[in-house]
């Protein structure tokens, strides 16, 4: 099997079920009871908490644990919500449903979307004049898309949120691990993820900036400093460290990466004639293709290539109904009919280029077997 799916999930990286398996045989106790030996476990949950600040360039008090970046994005953007009761709020209207669903459901009325050029990238000029406006409390930016792999302008966005005076949140699930977090301290809130950089899944972090006392995503038995109640995952948490320490020793081969995917790109031109790379130039992570194939539509593509061993996805996994176009390809000004020809590939810091090749031969086998059945 051939897992082209790695923004929905990645497979745990062997140093992540290293630390897993030890971490749940050897601090296994709850780190908030009495005990000497749940004493142990809570240092031991203390150092995972400074080696992931450490990586992602925050003071370890600044680091959350949740159980991943839904539980996460829904707190701060309800926390804030909350404090700023007259105020609005800017989101981005390509995040992730983890942002878009409770944005709208919590802001309601007081939110307003920013749009995306052709190419997929908010549009700061439209973020400056909102602001510009007034009244303005929350401004959130994804730091990568999940479904295009196209960067945004998130320090620009974070910047003006300041100037203005709103506080600025970006949810960095597909970023981190793959690309330098430098910078991501400026934000006031921002989000990752363990399973999308090869930690295990249902857990994540929340980095809330320094000074910002008074958040509290989640009431309880007061874990996390008051500040996200429930026991901690430390197994998925020590997974979770070893994970991004693991990824982040290799950021220095991301331009090859980059390379690797432009060669693939061309491949891909040429094995499906017609097919149009969401993004253009736009700057991209090294991971992620949305192709708009020539013809038929997406579903029909991944149960072909899924035949012939090849998981692609039609988009973010997250969203309970496959069937419907991508909210993010619509934004940036595609059909319906081209939106449901969509097909977004992701593979992971293994993936080879003889993988790459190969997935390449089973689009172009694929694209002949639906022609013939047409
Ligand atoms: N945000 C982004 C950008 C994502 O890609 C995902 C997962 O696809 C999530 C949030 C949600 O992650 P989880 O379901 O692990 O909470």
């Amino acid at each position: 099997m051939h897992w082209f799916d790695n923004n929905a999930t990645t497979k745990m990286c062997p140093a992540a079920l290293a630390a897993w398996k030890s971490a749940e045989s050897e601090f296994w106790q709850n780190p908030g009871s009495p005990s000497r030996a749940s004493a142990r476990a809570f240092a031991f949950l203390a150092q995972q908490r400074e080696i992931i600040a450490g990586l992602v360039g925050v003071s370890a008090e600044q680091i959350i644990f949740t159980s991943g970046a839904t539980e996460a994005n829904n707190a701060v953007i309800r926390f804030e919500a909350e404090r700023n009761p007259r105020s609005r709020a800017l989101v981005s209207c390509i995040e992730h449903p983890a942002v878009i669903e409770p944005a709208r459901h919590i802001w309601g009325p007081r939110l307003t979307w920013i749009p995306v050029d052709s190419r997929g990238c908010a549009d700061m000029d439209f973020l400056r004049n909102e602001l510009k406006k007034g009244d303005v409390a929350f401004v959130s930016l994804m730091a990568a898309n999940n479904e295009t792999g196209v960067l945004q302008p998130w320090s620009e966005a974070a910047s003006l949120a300041a100037k203005y005076g709103a506080r600025f949140h970006s949810d960095a699930t597909q970023w981190l691990g793959k690309i330098s977090p430098n910078g991501l301290a400026a934000a006031d809130y921002f989000v990752g993820c363990a399973h999308k950089f090869g930690g295990a899944k249902g857990v994540g972090f929340l980095a809330v900036r320094g000074g910002n006392d008074a958040f509290v995503g989640q009431l309880g038995g007061g874990q996390e400093n008051g500040r996200r109640s429930g026991t901690e995952n430390i197994s998925g948490i020590a997974a979770m460290a070893a994970a991004l320490e693991n990824r982040s020793r290799t950021l220095s081969e991301n331009a090859a990466r980059l390379a690797r995917r432009a060669a693939f790109c061309k491949v891909l031109a040429r094995a499906v004639p017609g097919v149009e790379i969401v993004g253009g130039n736009a700057p991209v992570l090294w991971n992620t293709v949305f192709a708009v194939m020539p013809e038929f539509e997406n579903l029909r593509w991944v149960s072909a290539l899924d035949r012939r061993g090849f998981c692609v996805s039609t988009g973010a996994a997250c969203c309970v109904d496959n069937s419907l176009p991508s909210h993010v390809i619509l934004a940036q000004g595609y059909s319906v009919a081209q939106a449901r020809r969509g097909l977004r590939i992701s593979w992971s810091w293994e993936t080879s280029e003889a993988d790459l090749r190969a997935l390449a031969g089973a689009l172009s086998a694929t694209f002949a077997e639906l022609s013939r059945g047409r």
